[in-house]
């Protein structure tokens, strides 16, 4: 505490100018550039103001704001090493992206490419044309197109086919994705009319066939992604449906959420969907595929190319990282043995519990805790009721936020008064790290 009052104290403080002149900070000014010094000694001086008036002293003024100046420049989205045992985990950025595919980012973002260059003919070219072709092989679809992700595609379908239109949807589809987001609102922005049909748990075709007017273009089927109802519940098949809408000339589109390439659980998969029956098929980048967040559109060719044309679609459209990216991860899931080893999420979820045990061991050696058997998720609205067995390193609950507040920072989950770090979504490569960032914490 303070002899002197506090109102002496806060006149003594030098000004914003004289801060500046200090050496410590004439580094920071030539290193950063005067407005980062300015708003780091700004800052000091308004925490100092705040401790003298509370009776403290603040200390070396120059040494705070250098560190204010740290604070300034340290990045706010940074890396983060996901304990929590959910694989797509969408607060954490879905899928961590294959070696491969960051290869692709690094070479086509950092300079120039032939995004919307053909380069054969030298003429304008089309930035859809570097994906489709791995999309068209992986789906059995005649066409492809990309967007932002899958909520844009869903928009631009609907926008392009039923625009002032009916869109048929059954009750029991008509999901919330997260943070307060639900299909039929982004769907009623495409400005076409959705028509809800059946119950909550049980729809069938007639239920389709009786809602169908003049006024219907599309029959829209949402897969139950992150929820099932299970018990009296009754969806009619998707080749069912193809076929009403083949009969009454109306377009089915499929949106499938996570969009698996290969066999996974129940989840269905693009190329199924397609076989069956539906004309297009739309679906995430980020939870199953293991890419970048996107959204694929893949199916009929003169449909793909009605909502290629739509003017939502410029607005909708993915950039060039996120086309390199996919393209990479594409490449990857040409060969399913080598996706399953180099897409981070294929091989999450593939890793056998045995060898998620062992890390969990060695990190409960490093760390001095214990290992814990857990249930690991897919997450990112996959699988909700697959249950992966799991291991984790129990630590006391306490180092949950200096572990979230550390560098980097780790998230685990608290139960039951413990600390939880499941191993399944912690890479070898990681285990030192959050050894020692546990050693910080404790510190
Ligand atoms: C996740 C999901 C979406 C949204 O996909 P984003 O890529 O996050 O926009 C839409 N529909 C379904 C069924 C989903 O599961």
């Amino acid at each position: 505490m303070t002899e002197r009052p506090p109102g002496a104290r806060l006149r003594e403080l030098p000004p914003v100018d004289r801060l500046l002149a200090d050496p410590r900070l004439l580094e920071v000014a030539e290193r950063h550039g005067r407005g980062v010094a300015v708003e780091a000694v700004r800052r000091a001086l308004e925490v100092a103001r705040e401790e003298i008036r509370a009776g403290f002293e603040p200390g070396d003024l120059a040494d705070r704001a250098r560190a204010e100046a740290h604070a300034i420049l340290r990045p706010r989205l940074r890396r983060v090493i996901n304990a929590t045992g959910v694989i797509a985990h969408t607060n954490l950025g879905r899928a961590p992206l294959a070696a491969a595919a960051l290869e692709r980012v690094a070479e086509v973002a950092g300079g120039y490419s032939n995004l919307e260059l053909d380069l054969e003919p030298g003429t304008r070219g089309s930035r859809q044309a570097h994906v489709a072709g791995h999309v068209r092989e992986l789906t059995g679809a005649e066409a492809a197109l990309v967007v932002n992700n899958n909520a844009a595609a869903v928009l631009l379908a609907l926008a392009a086919l039923a625009e002032g239109r009916e869109v048929i949807v059954s009750r029991g589809e008509l999901v919330e994705i997260g943070d307060g987001f639900r299909i039929p609102d982004v769907l009623a922005r495409s400005g076409a009319r959705l028509v809800e049909v059946g119950t909550t748990n049980r729809t069938r075709v007639a239920d389709y066939e009786r809602a169908i007017t003049a006024e219907t273009g599309v029959l829209l089927r949402v897969h139950q992604s992150n929820f099932r109802i299970v018990g009296f519940a009754e969806q009619p098949p998707l080749a069912e449906l193809a076929m009403l809408a083949e009969r009454c000339g109306l377009a089915l589109v499929d949106d499938l959420g996570s969009g698996v390439l290969g066999e996974l659980g129940d989840e269905p998969s693009a190329r199924a969907s397609l076989a069956a029956g539906a004309q297009l098929v739309c679906f995430s980048g980020d939870k199953l595929l293991g890419g970048p967040q996107a959204g694929i559109v893949a199916g009929r060719a003169d449909l793909v190319e009605r909502l290629r044309r739509h003017p939502l679609q410029r607005a909708l459209r993915a950039d060039k990282l996120t086309l390199a990216a996919l393209e990479g991860t594409l490449a990857l899931h040409r060969d399913p043995a080598r996706a399953r080893q180099e897409v981070p999420v294929l091989r999450m979820l593939a890793e056998p519990a045995g060898a998620v045990r062992a890390r969990a061991e060695r990190l409960a050696e490093l760390t001095g805790g214990s290992v814990e058997q857990t249930v690991a998720r897919v997450g990112g609205g996959a699988l909700p009721l697959a249950e992966l067995d799991s291991f984790a390193c129990s630590l006391e609950e306490a180092l949950a936020t200096p572990l979230r507040l550390g560098e980097p920072p780790v998230v685990g989950v608290v139960r039951d008064g413990r600390l939880l770090l499941d191993c399944r979504t912690v890479a070898d490569a990681e285990l030192e790290e959050v050894a020692a960032a546990v050693a910080a914490a404790r510190a």
